[in-house]
Formats: C-alpha cells, structure tokens, sequence
C-alpha cells in the first residue's frame, strides 16, 4: 500500500508502506476514498514541529468498514463511517462529559493519507452514515472528522448564540468553517480576519457578513469600531500564534468567551491583562466525536456543505504538490484520491 512520510522539513514522499492490519481485537481496518492534507500537518512539514524520524501523515478520514477485529460489536463491515483524529472509547468519564479527545484512552489516529487506515476503539471513534454516501457528499463528510469538527468546536467554546456578533481570527480551512459554524448557529453578524481574497470570498459563502483585513492591534482597532468600541459577542481563534491569541482575547467585549482551537506555537498569556479583560477561555482539542450525529445529519440532509474548502483535488501520488500548494498559501486545503 501506498503512504504519504514526512522524512524533514518539506520533505513528503509517496512510498509503500505495509497495509494496516487488525493489532486489538477493538480495531477496524477502512478503506479511504479520499484523505485530505491538515493545517496542522505543516507545522511538522515547515520542521517547526520536527519529526524525530519517517513518520506516515494524515489524521482526517472516511471511508468503508473492510474488516473489524472481534470485540467491535456496532461498527460493521460495509459501512461508510467517520471519525476523529483522536479514538476514543466513549465510555470513560471524560467522554461521557463530552470531551472525547481526553478521553483516558485516546489514541491518535495517524496515517491517514493512504488507501487503506487502522481505527484503534471502533465502537467508541467510528459513527457510520445513515447509507452509503453518493460521491459528491465525500469530501464535506471528510471534513467532519478534523475541521469542521474543529471549527464547530470553536464556535461551540465561544458560546456563539443566536443574534450575536462573532469575529473569527484565521482564514485556513479551520477558521472558514468556524465561519460556517458560527452562521449556523444563529449568529446575526460574521466578522472573518482575512487579508486573502480566495479565502474573503469564501467567508462571505459560508456566512462573514465583514472582512477586516488589518491584523494584530490593528484587527483589534477595526473589531472595536464595527462594534461601537465595545467588543465581539463571542471570538473563534483558529490560527494558534501569539499574536492571533492576544489579538482574539482583545477583540472580545468583557463577558464574552474566546474558543480557541489553533495548537498553540509561543503563546503567552499575561494574567494581568486576562484578569482586567473579563474574557472566558476554552478550547483544546476539538472532541469532534461529540458531534459527529449532529454534523453528518447536517451534511445528509445538504444543509451545510463544509467540503468547499477543498480548492485542489490530486490523486494521492502528488501528495508532495498538495503539501507545497498548502505552504505557499495557492490551496486552502488539498483532497488527494488514492
Ligand atoms: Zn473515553
């Protein structure tokens, strides 16, 4: 079988792995009709996140259950499921609060741009459609499993409410579906940091009803006179740097809540500033199997179409390509056909 493996920085091969087999009698092999390249995948491709050696990429899949080991009791061979970058048993404490991705016994999901995936905890990860998917619902159903579940999470954390205005920093994949997110979840006004027009189009698609374009105190300046200097109701952090930390926490009024969801690279928070800023703060890495039902019923019954993120489609053999187009920004995410 063929697997995409980071071997250094920019440095992404297409080469034969060993196909996944059944290891815990919980497991299921599926096999994918499409994987996809994650945001979070390029901190290890730029080497901000080195990987120690040769290591298999991708944790966003779907596909059709080809074998289960003998424990799995709901999960069946034939189905079309999804799930997280995180198994999880769904039965711990952490899980039944809804926090799946601290589940006590997660596990990462890795190696998912290839043919064929190992799920680790298939009755606890997996949630299978309600039939077999028709094509063209694959790559919004594929989203589930990190962004859009990401995105929703960020919308989730920030208590987004009907009526509210909303600011999203970050136009990647993440924050354009938390603008989707916040839309569905009855926000009356958008606001979507982006200086790119591919992406400021986008936005407007799923929902931003303002593009502020200006970043850092600047972003902050123009969210707070859109806002008759008060504040954003709710704010999405979906980048993870410093300065789209401070510039989300500054851009909400006091009382609001900041979801963040970006994996935090040198940030620093001043608990002085926090204190004086009457901000809540909750994110984390999204329990994206919460929302699975929810999600997939949504993309079902083709009232959200998430799968628009997807501006560059290859086959799995130019996986180097896709990595390339995402780092110098001409992709906002890439689906590859293996
Ligand atoms: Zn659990």
């Amino acid at each position: 079988m063929r697997g995409a493996v980071l071997y250094g920085p920019r440095d992404v091969r297409l080469e034969e792995r060993a196909a996944p087999k059944i290891i815990e009698p919980t497991d299921a092999i599926i096999r994918l009709p499409a994987t996809c390249v994650c945001g979070s995948d390029l901190w290890d491709y730029r080497g901000i996140d080195p990987v120690a050696q040769p290591t298999p990429m991708g944790h966003e899949y779907c596909g059709i259950v080809e074998e289960v080991g003998r424990a799995v009791t709901t999960i069946k061979r034939g189905q079309f499921v999804i799930g997280s970058f995180f198994a999880s048993d769904n039965t711990c404490p952490n899980c039944q609060a809804g926090y799946q991705s601290s589940c006590q016994h997660r596990e990462l999901v890795g190696g998912a741009q290839a043919r064929m995936l190992r799920v680790p905890l298939a009755d606890g990860t997996l949630v299978a459609t309600p039939d077999l998917p028709s094509d063209e619902l694959i790559p919004s159903l594929l989203t589930l499993s990190d962004v859009m579940g990401t995105g929703w999470f960020a919308a989730e954390a920030a208590s987004v409410k009907p009526g509210m205005t909303v600011a999203v920093v970050g136009d990647g994949a993440v924050g354009l579906l938390g603008v989707l997110s916040a839309r569905q979840m009855g926000a009356e006004r958008i606001v979507a940091m982006s200086r790119h027009e591919p992406r400021q189009k986008l936005a407007r698609e799923f929902g931003a009803t303002d593009i502020v374009t200006e970043r850092g105190d600047g972003g902050v300046a123009r969210i707070k006179e859109l806002t008759n200097g008060i504040g954003a109701d709710a704010v999405l952090e979906c980048v993870g740097t410093h300065e789209s930390m401070m510039q989300a926490i500054r851009s909400a009024r006091p009382g609001a809540s900041v979801g963040y969801v970006g994996v935090p690279h040198g940030v620093e928070l001043d608990a002085h500033e926090l204190f004086f800023a009457h901000v809540r703060l909750h994110g984390g890495p999204a329990p994206v199997r919460r929302f699975l039902p929810e999600l997939i019923d949504l993309v079902w019954n083709r009232e959200i179409n998430p799968g628009k993120v997807f501006d560059l489609t290859l086959p799995l053999e130019n996986v180097a390509e896709g990595y390339r187009a995402m780092d110098e920004r001409r992709a906002i995410k890439t689906l590859l056909r293996p």
